[in-house]
């Protein structure tokens, strides 16, 4: 039996007909990039070392044979931290009284994009609340400005939930990508986490509309959200597979004092890499970030997440000034340091493990086999050795 080294964790398969058929379904995802929501429960339930690591090294095969050794970066740019809506989960809910709230200007968020260019960037996420200050017309503004300075960068937003007409002007304006996480599949769960005047069903709309206006689109969730089962993670990968997002970001839960669930447990670490693998098995190109949640609840987090199949990293571009502001849950990370550190800082824990950061927009490798979903799929995975 493997024993798994990188996480110091170590969940042993004690029985061994039960490791067997974990691996035998980890080879079957690999082929058919799809289980059965019993089977994806299966794996999550009895899931142990030898299929964490069977997972692990497939994904990263999979990924490799798709990207190299790349790592793409994204410039997060956290635009303000104020927010009409009361996730139960958030730091910057709307009934936290304590947080002390901002918002970047027009000229700020240019400025963050200057820097992050002359760093290498080629992308660059508008992160944020849903705040009503950024109107249309100022995202328009924001975006072409940014768009003509730097034609060959790519936009990703991530600014919530709003009309399709919005998401039309947005991405006229010259957005590329949106992430929008759908938080889970389950619609009962999503109640559980969000205020009654949020809904599952609106969630869904937008990630539609998002799809059919041309975005590359991104969900995702969080692992060990209050109230997750196997079964509601079950339904998330069901609804990677159904959905193929070009982006999936997960991350744990990790809890912030100032909300409901101030005293939930957070999320491992162990989990999301699993589930990091699982989902690049899903989608074999799909672009999955090592994400800030998981470098802040484990100190390799995010070398972890690299090599459990992700291929993106998020270094923070925001001014050193507001970052400990855009506080989401307790004890991020990078919060003290200029972006140029950020991106050092990163550089380097990639090399250590073998990766390299590259300066490229990062877009989504279409892999033809798997979009078509024909005979040809699994082409990918064979071609490199993978099975
Ligand atoms: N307002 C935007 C951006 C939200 S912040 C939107 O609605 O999309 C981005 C993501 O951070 C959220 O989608 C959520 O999944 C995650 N997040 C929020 N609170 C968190 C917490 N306490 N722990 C871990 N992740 C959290």
């Amino acid at each position: 039996m493997t024993v798994r080294k990188h996480s110091g964790l170590s969940f042993k398969c004690t029985e061994r007909g039960k490791s067997m058929k974990i691996t035998d379904l980890i080879e079957k995802l690999a082929v058919s990039h799809s289980l059965s929501l019993d089977e994806y429960e299966f794996l999550i339930e009895n899931r142990c070392d030898e299929a964490i690591n069977a997972a692990a090294e497939k994904a990263v095969c999979i990924r490799k044979g798709i990207y190299g050794n790349a790592v793409y970066v994204r410039g997060l740019i956290e635009i303000s931290n104020i927010c009409k809506n009361d996730c139960k989960y958030c730091g910057i809910r709307k009934s936290n009284t304590d947080c002390d709230r901002y918002r970047l200007t027009r000229d700020e968020i240019i400025e963050c994009a200057e820097t992050g260019y002359s760093l290498g960037f080629r992308t660059f996420v508008l992160q944020g609340g849903e705040d009503g200050y950024f109107s249309d017309d100022l995202l328009c503004d924001i975006i072409g400005a940014i768009k003509s300075k730097y034609p060959d960068c790519a936009i990703t937003l991530s600014v919530g939930e709003r009309s399709y007409d919005s998401y039309k002007r947005l991405y006229d304006a010259g957005a590329d990508r949106y992430l929008l996480r759908h938080e889970t599949a389950d619609r009962e769960h999503y109640r559980l986490l969000h205020p009654d005047d949020m809904s599952y069903d609106n969630r869904m709309r937008c990630l539609n509309d998002l799809r059919e206006i041309g975005y590359q689109v991104g969900c995702g969730f969080m692992v060990g959200s209050p109230y997750q089962t196997n079964r509601m993670i079950a339904k998330d990968l069901k609804f990677i597979e159904a959905f193929k997002p070009d982006m999936c970001g997960i991350g744990p839960f990790v809890p912030h004092k100032n909300t409901p669930f101030g005293d939930m447990a957070q999320g491992t670490a162990e989990l999301t890499c699993y589930l990091l693998s699982i989902i690049r098995l899903i989608h074999p190109s799909v672009l999955l970030p090592a994400t800030t949640a998981l470098g802040t609840i484990h100190p390799q987090g995010r070398e972890l997440g690299i090599r459990s199949g992700a291929n993106v990293v998020m270094p923070n571009l925001s001014p050193v000034l507001v970052r400990k502001k855009y506080e989401l849950y307790d004890n991020k990370i990078c919060t003290g340091e200029e972006s140029a550190q950020c991106r050092d800082c990163l550089e380097t824990r990639m090399r250590s493990i073998g990766y390299e950061i590259v300066t490229d927009r990062g877009d989504i490798k279409r892999d033809a086999a798997y979009d078509a979903k024909t005979s040809l799929k699994g082409e990918v995975i064979n071609k490199n050795g993978c099975l």
